[in-house]
């Protein structure tokens, strides 16, 4: 299937989108929190891997703004568990993610 291989590769690299990569965003152990801001009315979007893959550099939790986390990618992970096809599911992804760290209320 080396003409698919090709395909997928050109409009990967149209969406800047690569086969070689792993996308959190994909995981099912990647998942969306709340995180509570100012007086508890209000809160930001945040993921966290349940796995707990991401740490920071003393060994805590590291959890990352909700608007990025279609750049969260990592060479490998021995606990990637994809949810659907990438390419379609990053591309909706990417039109509905906010651009900025927005502040929600309950
Ligand atoms: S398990 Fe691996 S691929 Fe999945 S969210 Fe955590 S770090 Fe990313």
């Amino acid at each position: 299937m080396a003409g698919s291989r090709t395909a997928a590769v050109a409009i990967a690299a149209a969406d800047e989108f690569t086969m070689d990569k792993v996308y959190c965003a994909n995981c099912t152990h990647c998942k969306l929190i709340r995180m509570s801001a100012g007086n508890g009315s209000q809160y930001y979007l945040r993921v966290r891997c349940d796995a707990g893959m991401w740490k920071k550099k003393l060994g805590e939790e590291k959890v990352y703004k909700y608007f990025t986390v279609a750049r969260r990618t990592l060479d490998e992970c021995e606990y990637y568990e994809p949810m659907g096809d990438i390419k379609d599911f990053l591309k909706e992804l990417k039109k509905n993610l906010p651009i900025k760290d927005e502040i929600y209320s309950y």
